[in-house]
């Protein structure tokens, strides 16, 4: 298909993310991609091909078109494409699931797999409120977050994501209205950690679960918070029977420096979302794990199952491309590689810092982000960084990076220097 005919096409008929129809910006034409670069179709800027510094949004932490991944779809696909997971098992799913629960905090030990992060936490939901109904409270049914959050946009999911977001003030009156406190700080402030105690036990006979995600606040806001919060939850969610959800979707897998973010206080949530780098960006999957104690209360309870049930629920080729790219990551030293990005995130972002419109520039794991102090000009900022031969995806104030691991150095000095531009430009 000639380029200009599917332009044309693609604004006919094709919806992108938070996008009106027809989108006002044209979208670019990836032919190809490989490793760490993005072939277009037609050039953009002078650009044949961009270093991708979105990772896909958090999914392709090995880069594309990698041969040991191609290899696990292609020998699943001999095998089977797909096969129902009611009554039918197989052996990827088997060997993620054991894989996930061997790596995930200890208690975790149970796993429904799904085809979206947003399911994921739709699950968790429906298994923590389940819980609570099995044991006779079925009062306990409301969610507690802090703001700055982002979970997906179903409807559970969306009714715990910021509150600010416009979203909510759209949805009112269908919206689950849940409770929330004030965004984490980014350093301990010990008054904070007392609010979270208050607000939690002033609640608790309606809580069902508190839901958030550990360290990094994603697409609410990329916001990072002190790890020790998550102690302060853990220890308020025993104190008053409210279940604890970390959504790790987006943290899952090295991206903040550890395996998972609830690794770095040892802290272990009773449900756990997982998603986006779990096929390394191959396919659409994720997972929901729990531990013994909320498997148990569910089938126990009146209603002895989890009516949950995806029609792609484990399938296999997604699941083998899982198992394949854990051994990858697994097998190679991911801890140097993040440290090393986030070294060179340090050192390519610092100049931005300095710009006028800048407000802060942040940068935790394979994690960079530049803040401004006002909206960003989309088309200008996307313009600057094409121009640098870069793909970043700026959104409200916020121009940010997460990388391939497998970004070299020179590659990384690049996207610093394109998401300068784009924050000069924006
Ligand atoms: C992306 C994301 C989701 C939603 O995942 P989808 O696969 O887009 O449905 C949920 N929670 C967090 C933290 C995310 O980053």
């Amino acid at each position: 298909m000639r380029n200009d005919e599917l332009i044309a096409l693609d604004r006919a008929h094709v919806w992108h993310p938070y996008s009106p129809m027809p989108g006002r910006t044209d979208p670019l034409v990836v032919e190809s991609a490989s490793g760490v670069r993005l072939r277009l179709a037609e050039p953009a800027e002078g650009r044949a091909e961009l270093i991708d510094g979105m990772s896909s949004w958090w999914s392709a932490i090995h880069g594309y078109n990698h041969p040991v991944l191609n290899d696990a779809v292609r020998g699943q696909l001999d095998r089977m494409s797909h096969v129902m997971f009611g009554g039918l098992t197989h052996e990827p799913a088997v060997r993620l699931a054991a894989r996930l629960v061997e790596i995930t905090p200890e208690p975790l030990r149970h796993v429904f797999l799904s085809d979206s992060g947003s399911v994921a936490v739709e699950v968790a939901v429906k298994m923590c409120l389940q819980y609570w109904r099995s044991l006779g409270r079925p009062e306990k049914q409301r969610l507690f977050t802090w703001r700055g959050g982002y979970h997906g946009d179903t409807w559970q999911p969306m009714s715990v994501c910021d509150p600010d977001g416009g979203m909510h003030e759209l949805w009112q009156g269908v919206l689950q209205p849940q409770v929330f406190v004030d965004a984490p700080p980014a350093r301990y402030e010990e008054s904070y950690a007392e609010l979270l105690r208050t607000e939690i036990g002033k609640h608790a006979h309606t809580l069902a679960a508190v839901v958030v995600e550990p360290v990094v606040q994603g697409a609410g806001g990329m916001r990072f918070h002190d790890p020790a919060y998550l102690r302060v939850l853990r220890e308020a969610c025993d104190a008053h029977d409210v279940l604890l959800v970390f959504d790790e979707i987006a943290t899952g897998f090295g991206r903040t420096g550890t395996l998972f973010a609830a690794d770095q206080v040892e802290v272990s949530p009773d449900v756990m979302c997982l998603g986006k780098a779990l096929t390394g960006g191959y396919l659409s999957m994720a997972a929901t794990l729990c531990t013994s104690r909320v498997a148990d209360g569910i089938s126990q309870g009146e209603v002895p199952v989890l009516a949950h049930g995806p029609t792609f629920m484990g399938n296999p080729l997604a699941s083998a491309v899982a198992c394949a790219s854990l051994d990858l990551l697994l097998a190679q030293d991911w801890q140097t590689e993040v440290k090393r990005i986030e070294t060179g995130l340090r050192e390519g972002l610092a100049p931005a810092a300095a710009l006028p419109g800048v407000r802060e520039v942040r940068v935790l794991g394979a994690i960079g982000v530049v803040q401004l102090d006002h909206p960003v000009d989309m088309a200008a900022a996307t313009r600057a960084a094409v121009r640098e031969g870069v793909w970043v995806r700026p959104f409200r104030d916020l121009i940010y990076t997460m990388p391939p691991y497998v970004t070299s150095d020179d590659d990384l000095a690049r996207i610093c220097a394109a998401v300068t531009a784009a924050a000069a430009a924006g």
